[in-house]
């Protein structure tokens, strides 16, 4: 079965900008059995989208990837189900949109990603970066109480 755990996904700005779509995922995610712990709709300064993807500073994609993720407003989530980090990274699909749409056409990405930058979602891929990501987004949510006391039940 596994335990019940959380992880953390982003609705980029590709996605955000559009409630039509953001619908479209919200319905996804609770079809799929994933518990909407806590959401935010915000919009990130572009120092906040380096810091968030600092890893990725060497890469060639970085400054698109920044000038995207703080080009328009994004949507923070906590989600909550057995497995969460593992089947969200499912449910999303691969990282590159022009592959996925092929190979894994029915996943978020493979329905709603534009480009391999502009792929709709992100999904925290350890429950390393899960701690760090809800941090980022939440600092206000204990992590450690909500496994410890199942605070999943009054979210
Ligand atoms: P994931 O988001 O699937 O964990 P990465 O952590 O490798 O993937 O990359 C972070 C984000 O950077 C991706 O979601 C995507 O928006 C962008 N990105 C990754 N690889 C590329 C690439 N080859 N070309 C353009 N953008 C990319």
């Amino acid at each position: 079965m596994g335990r019940m755990q959380i992880t953390l996904a982003i609705l980029k700005p590709d996605v955000a900008v559009n409630p039509h779509i953001v619908y479209a995922i919200d319905k996804s995610i609770l079809r799929n059995k994933f518990l909407i712990i806590k959401r935010k709709r915000l919009r990130w300064p572009k120092a906040r989208a380096e810091q968030f993807y600092f890893q990725h500073a060497q890469r060639f994609f970085y400054r698109r990837l920044v000038e995207f993720m703080s080009s328009g407003p994004i949507e923070a989530l906590i989600l909550a189900k057995r497995n969460a980090i593992q089947d969200w990274r499912l449910l999303i699909g691969p990282t590159k949109v022009y592959k996925t749409q092929h190979t894994n056409p029915n996943t978020i990405r493979g329905q709603f990603g534009l480009t391999d930058t502009r792929n709709a979602v992100h999904g925290a891929d350890s429950e390393e970066s899960v701690h760090e990501e809800v941090a980022f987004f939440f600092p206000e949510f204990d992590v450690g109480k909500w496994n410890t006391k199942g605070h999943y039940l009054i979210p």
